[in-house]
Protein backbone atom coordinates (compact mmCIF):
# COMPACT_ATOMS: atom_id res chain seq x y z
CA UNK A 1 0.00 0.00 0.00
CA UNK A 2 1.34 3.70 -1.30
CA UNK A 3 1.33 5.95 1.74
CA UNK A 4 -0.27 9.40 1.09
CA UNK A 5 2.95 11.10 1.05
CA UNK A 6 4.03 8.56 -1.66
CA UNK A 7 1.12 9.19 -3.39
CA UNK A 8 0.83 13.31 -3.23
CA UNK A 9 4.81 12.47 -4.78
CA UNK A 10 3.88 10.04 -7.37
CA UNK A 11 1.23 13.11 -8.50
CA UNK A 12 3.42 15.69 -8.62
CA UNK A 13 5.22 13.91 -11.47
CA UNK A 14 2.70 13.56 -13.21
CA UNK A 15 2.18 15.73 -15.92
CA UNK A 16 -1.54 17.22 -16.26
CA UNK A 17 -3.39 16.11 -18.73
CA UNK A 18 -6.85 16.03 -20.07
CA UNK A 19 -9.15 13.08 -18.88
CA UNK A 20 -9.42 10.48 -21.99
CA UNK A 21 -6.62 12.08 -23.98
CA UNK A 22 -6.41 10.52 -27.28
CA UNK A 23 -3.48 7.53 -27.38
CA UNK A 24 -0.38 8.40 -29.79
CA UNK A 25 -0.63 8.05 -33.35
CA UNK A 26 0.95 3.68 -33.92
CA UNK A 27 4.44 3.66 -35.35
CA UNK A 28 4.69 3.13 -38.98
CA UNK A 29 5.19 -0.59 -38.90
CA UNK A 30 2.33 -2.44 -36.40
CA UNK A 31 4.87 -4.21 -33.66
CA UNK A 32 2.42 -6.88 -33.19
CA UNK A 33 2.25 -8.43 -29.57
CA UNK A 34 1.74 -12.27 -28.44
CA UNK A 35 -1.83 -13.71 -27.52
CA UNK A 36 -0.40 -14.05 -24.10
CA UNK A 37 0.80 -10.19 -23.77
CA UNK A 38 -2.58 -8.93 -25.25
CA UNK A 39 -4.20 -10.66 -22.86
CA UNK A 40 -1.77 -9.06 -20.46
CA UNK A 41 -3.37 -5.54 -21.37
CA UNK A 42 -6.59 -6.10 -19.83
CA UNK A 43 -5.74 -6.74 -16.80
CA UNK A 44 -4.79 -2.73 -16.39
CA UNK A 45 -8.69 -2.40 -16.58
CA UNK A 46 -8.73 -4.83 -13.71
CA UNK A 47 -6.80 -2.99 -11.58
CA UNK A 48 -8.53 0.41 -11.76
CA UNK A 49 -11.12 -0.25 -9.02
CA UNK A 50 -10.63 -2.96 -6.89
CA UNK A 51 -6.79 -2.48 -6.31
CA UNK A 52 -6.17 -0.02 -3.17
CA UNK A 53 -2.40 -0.18 -4.42
CA UNK A 54 -3.99 2.33 -7.54
CA UNK A 55 -6.79 4.14 -5.98
CA UNK A 56 -4.39 5.66 -3.56
CA UNK A 57 -3.39 7.62 -6.49
CA UNK A 58 -4.92 10.45 -8.48
CA UNK A 59 -8.05 8.93 -10.34
CA UNK A 60 -6.81 10.55 -13.80
CA UNK A 61 -4.19 8.82 -13.73
CA UNK A 62 -4.93 5.29 -14.30
CA UNK A 63 -8.30 6.43 -16.08
CA UNK A 64 -6.05 7.80 -18.76
CA UNK A 65 -3.53 4.48 -18.91
CA UNK A 66 -6.61 2.72 -19.37
CA UNK A 67 -7.72 4.24 -22.42
CA UNK A 68 -3.83 4.75 -23.68
CA UNK A 69 -3.67 0.70 -23.13
CA UNK A 70 -6.92 0.06 -25.11
CA UNK A 71 -5.87 2.67 -28.11
CA UNK A 72 -2.97 0.54 -28.27
CA UNK A 73 -4.93 -3.08 -28.04
CA UNK A 74 -7.28 -2.00 -30.72
CA UNK A 75 -4.72 -0.95 -33.29
CA UNK A 76 -2.70 -3.99 -32.84
CA UNK A 77 -5.83 -5.45 -33.67
CA UNK A 78 -5.62 -3.84 -36.77
CA UNK A 79 -4.22 -5.21 -40.16
CA UNK A 80 -2.69 -3.94 -43.49
CA UNK A 81 -3.91 -6.20 -45.92
CA UNK A 82 -3.58 -6.19 -49.81
CA UNK A 83 -6.27 -8.34 -51.76
CA UNK A 84 -4.56 -9.47 -55.17
CA UNK A 85 -7.59 -10.29 -57.14
CA UNK A 86 -10.42 -8.28 -56.49
CA UNK A 87 -12.82 -9.83 -58.51
CA UNK A 88 -16.28 -11.04 -56.89
CA UNK A 89 -14.89 -12.77 -53.77
CA UNK A 90 -12.25 -10.49 -52.97
CA UNK A 91 -14.56 -7.23 -53.17
CA UNK A 92 -16.85 -9.50 -50.86
CA UNK A 93 -14.30 -10.32 -48.22
CA UNK A 94 -13.07 -7.15 -48.33
CA UNK A 95 -16.37 -5.42 -47.35
CA UNK A 96 -16.16 -7.25 -43.87
CA UNK A 97 -12.20 -6.54 -43.60
CA UNK A 98 -13.18 -2.59 -44.38
CA UNK A 99 -16.19 -2.99 -41.40
CA UNK A 100 -13.79 -4.08 -38.80
CA UNK A 101 -11.39 -1.71 -39.08
CA UNK A 102 -7.98 -3.08 -41.31
CA UNK A 103 -6.45 -0.84 -44.04
CA UNK A 104 -6.95 -2.33 -47.28
CA UNK A 105 -5.01 -2.44 -50.77
CA UNK A 106 -6.08 -3.90 -53.43
CA UNK A 107 -4.86 -4.97 -57.20
CA UNK A 108 -6.27 -6.95 -59.64
CA UNK A 109 -5.68 -7.38 -63.39
CA UNK A 110 -9.10 -5.67 -63.97
CA UNK A 111 -9.54 -1.86 -63.27
CA UNK A 112 -11.28 -2.36 -59.91
CA UNK A 113 -10.36 1.38 -58.98
CA UNK A 114 -14.22 2.44 -58.22
CA UNK A 115 -15.19 -0.49 -56.28
CA UNK A 116 -12.12 -0.02 -54.20
CA UNK A 117 -13.17 3.40 -53.43
CA UNK A 118 -16.54 2.66 -52.25
CA UNK A 119 -15.00 0.28 -49.54
CA UNK A 120 -12.20 2.78 -48.40
CA UNK A 121 -9.69 0.29 -50.19
CA UNK A 122 -6.56 2.11 -52.13
CA UNK A 123 -6.68 0.37 -55.42
CA UNK A 124 -2.98 0.21 -57.12
CA UNK A 125 -2.67 -1.58 -60.84
CA UNK A 126 1.30 -1.86 -60.31
CA UNK A 127 1.89 -4.95 -58.08
CA UNK A 128 5.51 -2.91 -57.07
CA UNK A 129 3.45 -0.09 -56.14
CA UNK A 130 1.22 -1.84 -53.80
CA UNK A 131 4.08 -4.00 -52.83
CA UNK A 132 5.79 -0.67 -52.07
CA UNK A 133 3.49 -0.15 -49.17
CA UNK A 134 4.33 -3.22 -47.25
CA UNK A 135 1.17 -4.49 -46.43
CA UNK A 136 1.22 -6.54 -43.53
CA UNK A 137 -0.85 -9.36 -45.10
CA UNK A 138 -1.00 -10.24 -48.98
CA UNK A 139 -4.03 -12.29 -49.29
CA UNK A 140 -4.03 -14.35 -52.91
CA UNK A 141 -7.99 -13.93 -54.20
CA UNK A 142 -7.69 -14.67 -57.83
CA UNK A 143 -9.26 -17.64 -59.78
CA UNK A 144 -7.30 -21.41 -58.69
CA UNK A 145 -6.39 -21.38 -62.57
CA UNK A 146 -4.42 -17.92 -62.57
CA UNK A 147 -2.77 -18.09 -59.36
CA UNK A 148 0.39 -19.11 -60.51
CA UNK A 149 0.64 -16.33 -62.89
CA UNK A 150 -0.37 -13.48 -61.11
CA UNK A 151 1.56 -14.88 -58.18
CA UNK A 152 4.70 -14.57 -60.17
CA UNK A 153 3.99 -10.93 -61.25
CA UNK A 154 4.75 -9.95 -57.46
CA UNK A 155 7.86 -8.48 -57.08
CA UNK A 156 7.85 -10.11 -53.49
CA UNK A 157 11.34 -8.10 -52.98
CA UNK A 158 9.72 -4.96 -52.42
CA UNK A 159 8.09 -6.55 -49.13
CA UNK A 160 8.79 -6.66 -46.10
CA UNK A 161 10.90 -9.60 -45.27
CA UNK A 162 8.70 -11.60 -43.22
CA UNK A 163 5.12 -10.89 -44.40
CA UNK A 164 2.34 -13.02 -44.41
CA UNK A 165 0.82 -14.76 -47.09
CA UNK A 166 -2.60 -16.06 -47.17
CA UNK A 167 -4.99 -17.36 -49.79
CA UNK A 168 -8.47 -17.99 -50.04
CA UNK A 169 -8.62 -20.51 -52.71
CA UNK A 170 -11.41 -23.30 -52.75
CA UNK A 171 -8.73 -25.92 -53.47
CA UNK A 172 -6.42 -26.20 -51.02
CA UNK A 173 -3.17 -28.54 -51.57
CA UNK A 174 -2.13 -26.97 -54.55
CA UNK A 175 -1.83 -23.31 -52.95
CA UNK A 176 -0.26 -24.58 -50.19
CA UNK A 177 2.71 -25.78 -52.49
CA UNK A 178 2.82 -23.08 -54.69
CA UNK A 179 3.34 -20.51 -51.89
CA UNK A 180 5.71 -23.10 -50.01
CA UNK A 181 7.63 -23.32 -53.70
CA UNK A 182 7.36 -19.31 -54.48
CA UNK A 183 7.82 -17.52 -51.14
CA UNK A 184 11.32 -16.84 -49.33
CA UNK A 185 11.52 -18.61 -46.60
CA UNK A 186 11.08 -15.59 -44.32
CA UNK A 187 7.77 -15.13 -45.40
CA UNK A 188 4.57 -16.75 -43.18
CA UNK A 189 1.62 -18.81 -44.57
CA UNK A 190 -1.59 -19.78 -43.83
CA UNK A 191 -3.92 -21.46 -46.24
CA UNK A 192 -7.73 -20.47 -45.58
CA UNK A 193 -10.90 -21.37 -47.19
CA UNK A 194 -14.27 -19.95 -46.42
CA UNK A 195 -16.47 -22.25 -47.12
CA UNK A 196 -18.96 -19.64 -48.02
CA UNK A 197 -19.23 -16.87 -50.81
CA UNK A 198 -21.69 -13.76 -52.04
CA UNK A 199 -24.83 -15.97 -52.28
CA UNK A 200 -24.86 -18.62 -49.35
CA UNK A 201 -23.44 -16.01 -46.47
CA UNK A 202 -25.57 -12.98 -48.04
CA UNK A 203 -26.85 -12.63 -44.58
CA UNK A 204 -23.83 -13.01 -42.97
CA UNK A 205 -20.80 -15.27 -41.64
CA UNK A 206 -22.35 -16.63 -38.32
CA UNK A 207 -22.10 -20.23 -37.87
CA UNK A 208 -20.16 -21.14 -41.41
CA UNK A 209 -16.67 -22.88 -41.74
CA UNK A 210 -14.09 -21.51 -41.98
CA UNK A 211 -10.52 -24.01 -42.96
CA UNK A 212 -7.82 -22.80 -42.05
CA UNK A 213 -4.17 -24.08 -42.37
CA UNK A 214 -1.27 -22.11 -40.31
CA UNK A 215 1.22 -23.89 -42.72
CA UNK A 216 4.47 -21.97 -41.69
CA UNK A 217 4.37 -19.29 -39.36
CA UNK A 218 7.37 -18.12 -38.02
CA UNK A 219 8.64 -18.71 -34.01
CA UNK A 220 8.23 -15.21 -33.03
CA UNK A 221 5.52 -13.70 -30.75
CA UNK A 222 4.85 -11.01 -33.15
CA UNK A 223 4.38 -13.35 -36.09
CA UNK A 224 2.41 -15.78 -34.18
CA UNK A 225 -0.16 -13.01 -33.00
CA UNK A 226 0.06 -11.41 -36.96
CA UNK A 227 -1.63 -14.74 -37.42
CA UNK A 228 -3.88 -15.05 -34.65
CA UNK A 229 -5.47 -10.90 -35.49
CA UNK A 230 -5.79 -12.36 -39.05
CA UNK A 231 -7.65 -15.27 -38.04
CA UNK A 232 -9.48 -13.71 -35.65
CA UNK A 233 -11.34 -11.35 -38.38
CA UNK A 234 -13.14 -14.26 -39.41
CA UNK A 235 -13.65 -15.59 -35.60
CA UNK A 236 -15.28 -12.20 -34.82
CA UNK A 237 -18.01 -12.92 -37.61
CA UNK A 238 -19.35 -15.84 -35.70
CA UNK A 239 -17.54 -18.58 -38.51
CA UNK A 240 -17.09 -22.14 -37.61
CA UNK A 241 -13.01 -22.22 -37.45
CA UNK A 242 -11.94 -25.52 -38.11
CA UNK A 243 -8.12 -26.04 -38.42
CA UNK A 244 -7.48 -28.87 -40.78
CA UNK A 245 -4.41 -30.28 -43.01
CA UNK A 246 -4.27 -29.08 -46.65
CA UNK A 247 -4.50 -32.47 -48.14
CA UNK A 248 -7.76 -33.33 -45.70
CA UNK A 249 -9.56 -30.18 -46.68
CA UNK A 250 -9.07 -31.74 -50.55
CA UNK A 251 -10.58 -35.07 -49.58
CA UNK A 252 -13.76 -33.37 -47.96
CA UNK A 253 -14.05 -30.89 -50.37
CA UNK A 254 -14.42 -33.40 -53.60
CA UNK A 255 -17.14 -35.32 -51.48
CA UNK A 256 -18.70 -32.01 -50.83
CA UNK A 257 -17.67 -29.09 -52.58
CA UNK A 258 -17.17 -30.39 -56.16
CA UNK A 259 -20.13 -32.76 -55.68
CA UNK A 260 -22.67 -29.68 -55.04
CA UNK A 261 -21.15 -27.86 -57.86
CA UNK A 262 -21.06 -30.40 -60.59
CA UNK A 263 -25.14 -31.20 -59.33
CA UNK A 264 -25.67 -27.65 -59.42
CA UNK A 265 -24.02 -27.31 -63.10
CA UNK A 266 -26.20 -30.23 -63.80
CA UNK A 267 -29.39 -29.47 -63.00
CA UNK A 268 -28.82 -25.92 -64.79
CA UNK A 269 -28.40 -27.36 -68.17
CA UNK A 270 -32.13 -28.41 -67.70
CA UNK A 271 -33.24 -25.38 -67.00
CA UNK A 272 -35.90 -26.16 -64.49
CA UNK A 273 -38.42 -23.41 -64.02
CA UNK A 274 -40.34 -22.42 -61.23
CA UNK A 275 -44.17 -23.90 -61.26
CA UNK A 276 -47.48 -23.02 -59.39
CA UNK A 277 -47.04 -26.98 -57.39
CA UNK A 278 -43.20 -26.80 -56.65
CA UNK A 279 -42.58 -28.96 -53.45
CA UNK A 280 -39.80 -27.98 -50.75
CA UNK A 281 -37.25 -30.22 -52.16
CA UNK A 282 -37.56 -28.83 -55.73
CA UNK A 283 -37.02 -25.39 -54.54
CA UNK A 284 -33.98 -26.26 -53.05
CA UNK A 285 -33.06 -27.63 -56.31
CA UNK A 286 -33.87 -24.35 -58.04
CA UNK A 287 -31.60 -23.01 -54.93
CA UNK A 288 -28.47 -25.10 -55.77
CA UNK A 289 -28.47 -24.12 -59.29
CA UNK A 290 -28.52 -20.43 -58.30
CA UNK A 291 -25.74 -20.66 -55.62
CA UNK A 292 -23.87 -22.88 -58.08
CA UNK A 293 -24.22 -21.09 -61.28
CA UNK A 294 -23.06 -17.59 -59.78
CA UNK A 295 -19.59 -18.30 -59.03
CA UNK A 296 -17.24 -18.30 -62.63
CA UNK A 297 -17.18 -21.90 -64.54
CA UNK A 298 -13.37 -21.16 -63.89
CA UNK A 299 -13.55 -21.53 -60.31
CA UNK A 300 -15.69 -24.68 -60.67
CA UNK A 301 -12.93 -25.93 -63.79
CA UNK A 302 -10.63 -25.08 -60.97
CA UNK A 303 -12.01 -27.06 -58.32
CA UNK A 304 -11.63 -29.86 -61.35
CA UNK A 305 -8.68 -29.31 -62.53
CA UNK A 306 -6.75 -28.39 -59.14
CA UNK A 307 -8.18 -31.16 -56.83
CA UNK A 308 -7.11 -34.76 -57.29
CA UNK A 309 -9.89 -35.88 -56.22
CA UNK A 310 -12.15 -34.75 -58.18
CA UNK A 311 -12.07 -37.29 -61.08
CA UNK A 312 -12.94 -39.91 -58.81
CA UNK A 313 -16.28 -38.31 -57.39
CA UNK A 314 -16.73 -37.05 -61.01
CA UNK A 315 -16.70 -41.51 -61.63
CA UNK A 316 -18.43 -42.26 -58.89
CA UNK A 317 -21.01 -39.89 -59.51
CA UNK A 318 -21.61 -41.31 -63.30
CA UNK A 319 -22.10 -45.01 -61.80
CA UNK A 320 -24.05 -43.88 -59.51
CA UNK A 321 -26.41 -42.49 -62.02
CA UNK A 322 -25.54 -45.75 -63.86
CA UNK A 323 -26.68 -48.27 -60.98
CA UNK A 324 -30.06 -46.00 -60.20
CA UNK A 325 -31.29 -46.55 -63.69
CA UNK A 326 -30.35 -50.06 -63.75
CA UNK A 327 -32.37 -50.41 -60.51
CA UNK A 328 -35.40 -49.27 -62.16
CA UNK A 329 -34.86 -50.59 -65.38
CA UNK A 330 -34.39 -53.71 -63.59
CA UNK A 331 -37.70 -53.50 -62.30
CA UNK A 332 -39.55 -52.96 -65.57
CA UNK A 333 -37.75 -55.52 -67.11
CA UNK A 334 -39.34 -57.82 -64.20
CA UNK A 335 -42.33 -56.82 -64.82
CA UNK A 336 -42.29 -57.24 -68.55
CA UNK A 337 -40.65 -60.90 -68.23
CA UNK A 338 -43.56 -62.18 -66.19
CA UNK A 339 -45.89 -60.41 -68.07
CA UNK A 340 -44.40 -61.67 -71.69
CA UNK A 341 -44.07 -65.35 -70.11
CA UNK A 342 -46.20 -65.71 -67.47
CA UNK A 343 -49.43 -63.86 -69.21
CA UNK A 344 -50.89 -64.18 -73.26
CA UNK A 345 -48.08 -62.72 -74.95
CA UNK A 346 -45.14 -64.41 -76.68
CA UNK A 347 -41.17 -64.34 -75.95
CA UNK A 348 -40.12 -61.11 -78.17
CA UNK A 349 -37.70 -61.78 -81.54
CA UNK A 350 -37.39 -58.57 -82.34
CA UNK A 351 -33.42 -58.14 -82.27
CA UNK A 352 -33.81 -55.03 -79.83
CA UNK A 353 -35.23 -57.45 -77.05
CA UNK A 354 -32.43 -56.65 -74.96
CA UNK A 355 -32.86 -53.24 -74.63
CA UNK A 356 -35.70 -52.78 -71.85
CA UNK A 357 -35.98 -49.27 -72.92
CA UNK A 358 -37.56 -50.46 -75.68
CA UNK A 359 -40.38 -52.64 -74.18
CA UNK A 360 -42.99 -51.04 -73.37
CA UNK A 361 -43.42 -49.86 -77.17
CA UNK A 362 -42.93 -52.99 -78.46
CA UNK A 363 -45.66 -54.66 -76.20
CA UNK A 364 -48.33 -52.03 -76.71
CA UNK A 365 -50.19 -54.04 -78.80
CA UNK A 366 -50.20 -57.06 -76.26
CA UNK A 367 -51.19 -54.79 -73.89
CA UNK A 368 -54.11 -53.24 -75.43
CA UNK A 369 -55.64 -56.71 -75.87
CA UNK A 370 -54.98 -57.50 -72.07
CA UNK A 371 -56.91 -56.50 -69.37
CA UNK A 372 -54.73 -54.17 -67.22
CA UNK A 373 -53.20 -56.32 -64.12
CA UNK A 374 -50.88 -54.89 -61.28
CA UNK A 375 -47.85 -56.66 -63.28
CA UNK A 376 -48.44 -55.35 -66.62
CA UNK A 377 -49.68 -51.95 -65.61
CA UNK A 378 -45.88 -50.70 -67.32
CA UNK A 379 -47.15 -51.05 -70.23
CA UNK A 380 -49.48 -48.08 -70.32
CA UNK A 381 -46.77 -45.36 -68.62
CA UNK A 382 -45.61 -43.70 -71.54
P1 LIG B 1 -12.88 -16.60 -59.84
O1 LIG B 1 -13.39 -16.62 -61.21
O2 LIG B 1 -12.44 -17.88 -59.28
O3 LIG B 1 -11.70 -15.53 -59.73
C1 LIG B 1 -11.83 -14.21 -60.20
C2 LIG B 1 -10.59 -13.46 -59.84
O4 LIG B 1 -9.44 -14.02 -60.50
C3 LIG B 1 -10.68 -12.00 -60.25
O5 LIG B 1 -10.03 -11.23 -59.28
C4 LIG B 1 -9.91 -11.98 -61.56
O6 LIG B 1 -9.31 -10.76 -61.80
C5 LIG B 1 -8.83 -13.01 -61.30
N1 LIG B 1 -8.34 -13.61 -62.55
C6 LIG B 1 -8.96 -14.53 -63.29
N2 LIG B 1 -8.21 -14.87 -64.36
C7 LIG B 1 -7.09 -14.13 -64.27
C8 LIG B 1 -5.92 -14.02 -65.06
N3 LIG B 1 -5.75 -14.77 -66.17
N4 LIG B 1 -4.97 -13.16 -64.69
C9 LIG B 1 -5.12 -12.39 -63.57
N5 LIG B 1 -6.20 -12.46 -62.78
C10 LIG B 1 -7.18 -13.31 -63.13
O7 LIG B 1 -14.06 -15.98 -58.96
P2 LIG B 1 -14.16 -15.50 -57.43
O8 LIG B 1 -15.48 -15.94 -56.99
O9 LIG B 1 -13.83 -14.06 -57.37
O10 LIG B 1 -13.07 -16.35 -56.62
C11 LIG B 1 -11.81 -15.86 -56.29
C12 LIG B 1 -11.06 -16.90 -55.46
O11 LIG B 1 -11.76 -17.12 -54.23
C13 LIG B 1 -10.98 -18.25 -56.16
O12 LIG B 1 -9.72 -18.82 -55.92
C14 LIG B 1 -12.06 -19.08 -55.46
O13 LIG B 1 -11.75 -20.45 -55.46
C15 LIG B 1 -12.03 -18.50 -54.05
N6 LIG B 1 -13.28 -18.62 -53.32
C16 LIG B 1 -14.43 -18.19 -53.90
C17 LIG B 1 -15.63 -18.34 -53.21
C18 LIG B 1 -16.94 -17.88 -53.81
O14 LIG B 1 -17.98 -18.17 -53.24
N7 LIG B 1 -16.95 -17.17 -54.90
C19 LIG B 1 -15.63 -18.91 -51.93
C20 LIG B 1 -14.43 -19.31 -51.35
C21 LIG B 1 -13.25 -19.16 -52.07
P3 LIG B 1 -10.09 -9.62 -62.60
O15 LIG B 1 -11.47 -9.57 -62.04
O16 LIG B 1 -9.28 -8.40 -62.32
O17 LIG B 1 -10.10 -10.00 -64.05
Amino acid sequence: MLSSSTASSLRLHQPTRPHRRRPPSPPASHQFRSPASRRHLPSVRARRGGGGTIRAIDAAQPFDYESRAAGLLEERQRLKIAIVGFGNFGQFLARTFARQGHTLLAHSRSDYSAAAASLGASYFQDPHDLCECHPDVVLLATSILSAEAVLRTLPLHRLRRNTLFVDVLSVKEFPKNLLLTSLPEDFDVICTHPMFGPESARDGWDGLPFVFDRVRVGDSPARRARADVFLNIFEREGCRMVEMPCADHDAHAAETQFLTHTVGRMLATLDLQPTPIDTKGYETLLRLVDNTCSDSFDLYNGLFMYNKNSTELLNRLESAMDSVKKRLFDGLHEVLRKQLFEGKASPPTNKNAGDVRRKPLLLEGNAASSPPTPNNTAVHLK
